[in-house]
């Protein structure tokens, strides 16, 4: 048988290693998650920048042409012809008090063309601009030029930023004073929510003014030209004259500008890049555990498929082994078969040695029972016949010489020597009887069965056509059912002897007829039939017409003793057709009662 195969365990081992293959393929997937959610937050930071600036810008545009508007402002104009008048200033400060809360601008003032601030929305507050110089701001100069000024700056005393619009107030060419409206910007970063995402407003110098991160403002995004760090001392826009670097990691930062027009401002919004990281990873993450389940449930089913192919193999192996045991069970009862059959041939050829030897024991038997009866027959009877003949010679002899008395007692002798060969005779017949045993209940169809069947052999080697004319009814008889079937086999035997004297077609007729004693059961053969001498003498014993090595013509003398002792009678006739026919005269018995205990051959 070949061996099992042992199950190859290192299937996981190559799925592992399938699993880094494949590896790589995350690379992939993580760029498209990566591009797909800066995508996502680009556009979304997008739209709220435009949001913001198109917030601010409308701020800024909202007050950016008031200044001009209200220059023409009579008690304006009234002011800066009388700037020492009172009750003007105190007209012209509820003016622009008013305006201001009607606009929503931080502070309105109005400057002398020497920088002087004559009137003022917060003229009544502590931080009041009135009578303050404002002549280093540019706007100042800006406006003082005729032109249209913009600045951003913080408060120098609100500390507030601010970004300014400022206009000249003309008398025809000349510019006569300066209006000047400050717009809030803190409100612009208030408005940012608590988000991740922070808000950043640079100015033209690249300072942060406004942000939603604390630390960064007033910070330069990038290095300060001398220029620029110069005009920074001198219109002191922020609370410090040097900005401090501010340093932005873009590799942290997704970072998106929008410059808002005119203004000279930059607005910009700044993502952390871990928004964006966070869901990559979770993708990565998916797409890993996705591949991991693809393997393992790849792994199952090479597992199962390789599960299902030892089980075939297993089936296969098994029906092979059923197999080659079916055909070694099949040699070894073929094997005994044969054997059996031999011994079968053995015994039979056995049984016909022991048939052969028995037959030859038994025809020993008879010939030496025989040899020995008639010797002791002859030794007994030899003697007073001797004598017998000695004294009848004597008694001749004697009563030629007259010696009659003598003759007389010679004649005597011979009587009682006759009389004593009476009694030896006697005493054989008693010897003989006293083997007979008392009938018994015979089932006639069983013993002729046995007979039949031991002269089976020799019928069939003369091919001895049988015909049977008994009824189906057991025949009882009383019998001895070994010296029943002695007769039996006698009679058949003698008529297989019949038989083989002449020339087929042999047969041989077997019937039995109820009479009202008993059953008279007639064998008959189609043989040569009794010759006139032998259907006389055939019963008696030593009466033969075979040949000396076949016959001792005492079978049918045994056969009429046997029959009868048994109560029956042997008759001998031949069949008007020929062969002989040969009666025996069996008287009823009950059946299946047993008369007296079973004999035994004698
Ligand atoms: P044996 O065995 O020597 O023949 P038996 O007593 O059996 O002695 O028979 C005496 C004789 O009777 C036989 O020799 C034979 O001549 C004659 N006989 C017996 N049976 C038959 C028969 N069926 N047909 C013709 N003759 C028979």
């Amino acid at each position: 048988m070949t061996p099992t195969p042992t199950p190859r365990r290192p299937r996981w081992r190559s799925l592992a290693l399938l699993a880094l293959l494949l590896a790589p393929l995350l690379w992939p997937l993580q760029q498209l998650a990566e591009r797909y959610y800066r995508d996502e937050l680009i556009e979304q930071n997008r739209q709220t920048l435009d949001l913001y600036v198109a917030n601010l810008l409308g701020t800024l545009r909202r007050f950016e042409v008031l200044p001009n508007i209200l220059a023409d402002l009579p008690p304006l104009r009234a002011l800066l012809a009388t700037p020492d008048d009172r009750a003007q200033q105190d007209r012209a400060n509820r003016l622009l008090t008013r305006v201001r809360e009607e606009t929503g601008a931080d502070v309105i003032y109005l400057m002398s063309p020497q920088g002087i601030t004559l009137t003022s929305s917060n003229w009544d507050q502590q931080d009041s601009f009135v009578g303050r110089d404002f002549t280093y701001r540019p706007y100042f100069r800006e406006a003082l030029a005729g032109k249209q000024g913009r600045f951003f700056g913080l408060g120098t005393t609100s500390r507030k930023r601010g970004y300014f619009f400022s206009s000249p107030v003309r008398d025809g060419e000349r510019v006569i004073g300066i209006l000047v409206v400050k717009v809030d910007l803190d409100d612009a970063e208030s408005l940012w929510g608590n988000t991740p995402e922070q808000l950043m407003v640079t100015d033209s110098n690249g300072v942060v003014i406004i942000s939603s991160h604390r630390d960064w403002r007033f910070r330069a995004t990038r290095p300060l030209d001398n220029a620029e760090r110069a005009a920074i001392a001198a219109n002191q826009p922020y609370p410090t004259q040097a900005p401090t670097p501010l340093q932005l990691d873009d590799s942290a930062w997704l970072i998106q500008s929008r410059a808002l027009q005119e203004t000279g401002l930059t607005a910009s919004i700044l993502a952390p890049r871990q928004l964006v990281e966070r869901p990559v990873r979770t993708a990565v993450a998916i797409g890993a555990a996705s591949l991991l389940a693809l393997l393992a449930l790849l792994g199952l089913l090479l597992q199962r498929r390789r599960h299902y192919i030892e089980r075939i193999a297993l089936d296969a192996r098994a029906k092979r082994e059923l197999e080659i045991r079916v055909l070694e069970r099949t040699h070894d009862l073929e094997t005994l078969n044969d054997r059996l059959k031999d011994e079968v041939l053995e015994r039979e050829q056995a049984q016909q040695e022991l048939l052969r030897t028995q037959d030859e024991l038994v025809q020993a038997g008879k010939l030496s029972a025989l040899g020995t009866m008639s010797a002791s027959i002859s030794h007994e009877l030899n003697q007073p016949l001797a004598a017998i003949r000695s004294y009848a010679d004597n008694a001749g002899v004697l009563l030629d010489h007259q010696r009659t008395d003598e003759a007389r007692g010679n004649l005597k002798q011979i009587s009682e020597l006759t009389g004593r060969m009476a009694s030896i005779i006697a005493h054989l017949r008693a010897f003989a009887r006293r083997d007979r045993h008392a009938p018994e209940s015979v089932a006639l169809q069983p013993a002729l069965d046995d007979a039949l069947a031991l002269l089976a052999k020799r019928r069939r080697a003369l091919d001895v056509e049988l015909i049977r004319d008994l009824p189906e009814a057991t025949l009882w008889v009383q019998a001895g059912e070994t010296r029943l079937r002695q007769v039996l086999g006698n009679l058949l035997a003698n008529a297989c002897d019949a038989l083989s004297e002449k020339a087929p077609p042999r047969r041989m007729w077997l019937s039995a007829e109820s009479t009202p004693t008993g059953v008279n059961l007639i064998l008959r053969d189609n043989g040569p039939g009794f010759s006139a001498q032998a259907l006389e003498h055939a019963r008696e014993p030593f009466f033969t017409t075979k040949t000396s090595t076949q016959g001792l013509g005492l079978g049918l003398a045994i056969c009429e003793t046997l029959m009868r002792a048994l109560g029956g009678e042997l008759l001998l006739a031949n069949h008007p057709d020929g062969g002989a026919q040969i009666t025996l005269q069996l008287r009823h018995a009950t059946p299946g009662a047993n008369l007296a205990a079973t004999e035994e051959f004698s």
